[in-house]
């Protein structure tokens, strides 16, 4: 089985029955999750319900992306631990936060961490992080493994990044946050979903998905502004969309 699963669609802050940051891919039986935004924790404990997990990846310090982390630092660290640490990839920020809620933990002591941008061996994946230009460091990623790409942008403004990237990936999941007047900034630390498809189109990818929904966003909308953009497929993350890797199914 070679799959993602989206736990949360959502940037900022989470609408009603959303949650914001995070996926979850299955690859023949390794468990790898992308971010662990607000409430992205008990829909992940639901995918997997005895709660194993082989490796996280963080992009970046916002609580929208990296929240839920510290609850499953809860989960190893009060629960049942003694197992092997869990690697964790992640821009140094990110342990600072998690580590300020924690002042009297060692986070050592369940993460086993490995730096972001960078490049690492994680599992069955080739795994590279490259910066992406944001109000704090982050990187976007990209796994590989049997000529399978599945990249993700983590939060980016406009950048030639993008399309190393996702170039040829199988699914590029991209941030659409359509902030009001995003274009007209001064420095662009976001992208519009119109922006997401001409990236996803640099990159050669074979489909695009969008995420990072500013809240109460018309969804349909940007994906609409996405295929303008981008010939290939568009989805928009919806919690709990699960969309095969590759080809075929394994
Ligand atoms: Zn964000």
């Amino acid at each position: 089985m070679r799959q993602v699963t989206v736990l949360g669609s959502c940037g900022a802050f989470p609408e009603p029955g959303r949650a914001c940051s995070g996926f979850a891919v299955d690859w023949d039986g390794y468990r790898l999750v992308l971010d662990l935004g607000y409430a992205t924790l008990p829909r992940l404990l639901t995918h997997w319900p005895d709660g194993a997990v082989d490796a996280v990846v963080i992009t970046h310090e916002h609580p929208d992306h990296c929240i839920d982390l510290h609850g499953l630092f809860r989960m190893r660290f009060y629960g049942d631990s003694g197992g092997p640490r869990l690697p964790l990839y992640c821009p140094p920020g990110v342990l600072d936060r998690i580590g300020g809620l924690e002042p009297d933990a060692d986070l050592e002591a369940v993460f086993e961490v490995h730096p972001l941008p960078g490049s690492h061996r994680m599992g069955p994946f080739d795994l590279t992080g490259l910066s992406l230009p944001h109000y704090v460091p982050n990187a976007g990623v990209r796994v590989q493994a049997d000529g399978i790409a599945l990249a993700y942008s983590g939060d980016t403004g406009p950048t030639s990044v993008l399309a190393e990237l996702g170039r040829d990936a199988d699914l590029f999941i991209v941030e659409a946050t359509d902030r009001e007047g995003e274009t007209s900034r001064p420095v662009r630390n976001l992208l519009t979903s119109t922006e997401a498809g001409h990236w996803a189109r640099r990159a050669g990818a074979r489909r695009l998905m969008l995420t990072h929904f500013w809240p109460g966003n018309d969804r349909a909308a940007s994906v609409a502004a996405a295929r303008l953009a981008f010939d290939g497929e568009v989805l928009a993350a919806e919690e709990d969309l699960t969309v095969t890797l590759g080809t075929t199914d394994h």
